[in-house]
């Protein structure tokens, strides 16, 4: 599926089903020996879009999410240690950019008066609603239904976010979505909400990233699993054709440059801290990604 500037999708579509992709991957966590995280509300969202008629990866396909398993755990992990850290630090207003599934508003141990806010596309945030609407968040809960690349701080401000209260805010599984100019102005209005004593939590692609042999390697592995299992391209797309695949300012950089104290991860190291190596040699178990996170 090409993007387009202004395409837009519901949950069981194109960007709309990484969202699924990943909300499976945290369902398998919770079900394993010794998992980073408990996140019921995982399965509860595959059951709900199954319902809706959507159908979980192929064989091969799942080998492939299977593979990748240990990195979205830690992931997760280091997404809900950043916001746990956040409210220990006194912070009570959060946004959480491209939400799409994740349960955190409903599953993390939020101080008293939090705001979590949300924001991702309005079919992805109201299969969302429906999917939970008999459980109570652990915080209040501001769904905000746009577009990242339209107006979304005003937006925000109308859902009743206050730019004067430090903010705790995260991008998780976003940035390869947006387009490299779309990703600078993401950075401007965040920096522009943020009140003194915000935090910043970021999923960083890089050029390592978007490397082109690095690129063509996974897509050539994909290409193989498919083969293998004797399936055929529009059974199983590969979500690299969702990405805009462009040169990028270095998200800790751009921090930096803009006054925020920076630590930064790379994925291999996290996983590892987190007793989680790569599952299988495949480009994909460990993505050349760099958790960063600015103060
Ligand atoms: N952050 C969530 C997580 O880690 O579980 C979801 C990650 S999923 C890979 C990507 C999400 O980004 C989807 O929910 C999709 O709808 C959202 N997204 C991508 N581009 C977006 C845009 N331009 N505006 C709003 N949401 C967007």
């Amino acid at each position: 599926m090409a993007r387009t500037e202004d395409d837009s999708w519901d949950i069981t579509e194109g960007v709309g089903a990484t969202a699924l992709g990943v909300a499976w991957a945290r369902s398998q966590e919770a079900s394993s020996e010794c998992p980073l995280f408990t996140d019921t509300y995982a399965q509860r969202f595959i059951d709900a879009a199954i319902a809706r008629g959507w159908q979980l990866p192929p064989a091969h396909m799942e080998q492939r999410i299977r593979a990748i398993s240990n990195y979205a755990a830690s992931r997760t992990k280091w997404f809900d240690d950043f916001f746990v850290a956040a409210g220990a630090h006194g912070i009570e207003q959060a946004v959480i950019l491209a939400a799409g599934l994740d349960a955190r508003a409903w599953r993390l141990p939020w101080r008293d008066d939090s705001v979590v806010f949300e924001i991702d596309q309005p079919k992805v945030l109201s299969f969302k609603a429906e999917t939970l609407a008999s459980d109570q968040p652990a915080a209040r809960y501001v769904a905000v239904p746009i577009d990242l690349r339209q107006d979304w701080p005003k937006a925000l401000r109308d859902s009743g976010f206050d730019p004067q209260e430090p903010t705790a805010s995260a991008a998780e599984g976003l940035l390869p979505y947006l387009p490299a100019e779309g990703q600078d102005l993401l950075f401007e209005r965040i920096h522009e909400l943020s009140a003194a004593g915000s935090r910043v939590a970021v999923e960083s692609f890089g050029a390592e990233f978007f490397d082109p042999e690095y690129l063509a390697r996974r897509r050539e592995q994909l290409r193989q699993m498919r083969e293998a299992a004797g399936a055929d391209d529009t059974e199983t797309p590969d979500i690299a054709d969702l990405w805009f695949i462009e040169d990028r300012t270095d998200v800790a950089d751009w921090l930096m440059d803009h006054g925020w104290r920076v630590s930064s991860e790379e994925a291999g190291t996290l996983m590892e801290r987190y007793g989680r190596p790569p599952s299988a040699a495949t480009e994909d178990a460990t993505p050349r990604t760099v958790f960063v996170e600015g103060a």
